[in-house]
């Protein structure tokens, strides 16, 4: 087996090398003095590379003067340029920063959600197409020795790729080995892989199928694991540690990115805290009894505590089935135990006790404050258990990456939102305080 090394500045990704912290910037690219202020804020806490979202070529000048001031203050964190939709962008983009992330399902394809029923040639020939697109992006990378993250999500896969293989962990998969073969193809090889969900399972589903496809080809290429639209506090933390944490614990994982809809400076702590527990967890803590998987510690770190837990219940969970979970810890109540026994059979969708939200970590594509609509929203909608409720941060990408959410919030243009149902917008475009209203219309006559 080959193990393929990735270097992203001083940074290099893959086998025998530390697992690497990242986040993202969620302010306005093109506000750069701002932009730099909160990379320097998360570098404090705990980021080892940087991500910034670069939605046209105006805020690719951005960029330039963002990672010139960092390098001037002598800060050389790697910086990763997340591009969608513009090729032209990209490539400005490689030849600026260190990595640049694009998305197989927008980056020439597109997703309309409609079924394509292509024949081979067409098929072969969207492919041809996409590796046109790709080439010169390749050529730029190459030149800048600048890395790329094929990034998946399950709410942008392109139509092609769900016609052929449906929307599934498998279709995911297929979209990044489409793309690896075209890189390997045109001799790239200095890229990472990711594929996020915002269902804990699709997304350990995925990433495993990829794996495994990539150790059938010889090459293991670095993975960046993330459970994407996690959401905010506890539940938030015990997706990101249930998806992420169990495959690390599988040996899985180069670099993680905790999303949360809180500022970013939040995530790199709890990321570090679920490296150190994925070490910490002992094989005598924990049993299965009847189907209840029973795990004590006396850990006394609340983070190390709840990153622990739903590691360990997501990684049981994916290699023989349990039913419930029952946590014993001195240091936290029976009510503290319980509730994170119950997030976590939530977060791996084993027991609907609760609304689940589903909510995006912001960039500077964000229209809107998602921090307090997201905290309207969970304090209207807390009880209705099996009920998925979304809240985006852009009109752009929101609504595809909402997934399997039954209706949605989603930011438009100065601080106003659109509601959805499913992918399907019923709504104008109208103030916060009308959208909740219109949210819970729906709600309320919804068929159950
Ligand atoms: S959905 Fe959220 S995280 Fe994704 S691009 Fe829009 S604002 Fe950014």
């Amino acid at each position: 087996m080959k193990f393929q090394q990735v270097h992203i500045g001083k940074i290099t990704l893959g086998e025998g090398q530390p697992v690497i912290v990242q986040s993202m910037t969620n302010t306005n690219t093109a506000d750069v003095e701002a932009t730099v202020a909160q990379c320097k804020r998360m570098i404090a806490a705990g980021a080892e590379m940087v991500r910034i979202t670069v939605p046209s070529m105006k805020e690719v000048e951005s960029l330039r003067q963002i990672k010139e001031q960092l390098r001037a203050e002598g800060i050389e964190t790697p910086l990763i340029a997340d591009v969608h939709f513009n090729p032209k962008v990209a490539e400005a983009a490689a030849a600026i920063v260190e990595k640049v992330r694009v998305n197989p399902g927008n980056y020439v394809d597109k997703r309309n959600f409609k079924t394509l029923d292509l024949s081979e040639e067409e098929y072969q020939a969207s492919l041809d197409a996409m590796e046109a697109k790709a080439k010169p992006l390749f050529e730029t990378c190459k030149a800048h020795g600048t890395a790329l993250r094929i990034g998946i999500n399950h709410g942008s896969l392109a139509d092609r790729i769900v016609s052929r293989y449906g929307n599934t962990p498998h279709a995911m998969a297929m979209s990044a080995i489409e793309w690896l073969d075209i890189c390997e193809k045109n001799d790239f090889r200095n890229m990472v892989f990711s594929m996020k969900a915002s269902n804990v399972n699709t997304m350990m589903a995925a990433t495993l199928d990829l794996h495994k496809m990539l150790s059938e080809r010889d090459t293991l290429y670095p993975i960046h694991l993330g459970v994407t639209e996690a959401g905010n506090g506890l539940e938030g933390r015990v997706k990101s540690a249930a998806g992420i944490g169990a495959l690390l614990k599988m040996g899985i994982g180069n670099t993680i990115r905790v999303s949360l809809t809180e500022k970013p400076e939040n995530e790199t702590p709890f990321a570090h805290k679920l490296i150190e527990a994925i070490g910490r967890i002992k094989e005598d803590d924990y049993t299965i009894e009847k189907q209840t998987l029973v795990y004590s510690s006396d850990e006394k770190d609340p983070d190390l505590w709840i990153a622990a837990a739903a590691a360990i219940s997501g990684y049981l969970n994916y290699h023989q089935k349990i039913a419930d979970i029952l946590l014993k810890n001195p240091n936290f109540s029976t009510e503290e135990n319980t509730n994170l026994a119950d997030t976590i059979l939530q977060a791996c969708r084993l027991k609907m006790s609760k609304t689940e939200f589903i909510s995006c970590p912001s960039c500077g594509r964000t229209q809107y404050d998602i921090e307090s609509v997201l905290a309207q929203v969970k304090e209207r909608f807390a009880h209705y258990p099996g009920l998925k409720l979304a809240v985006m941060g852009c009109i752009v990408n929101g609504p595809g990456e909402m997934a399997d959410a039954d209706y949605g919030i989603v930011g438009a243009t100065n601080g106003l939102a659109a509601v959805y149902k499913g992918k399907e917008r019923v709504s104008e475009i109208i103030p916060i305080a009308e959208a909740l209203e219109q949210l819970e219309k729906l709600v309320y006559s919804r068929k159950i």
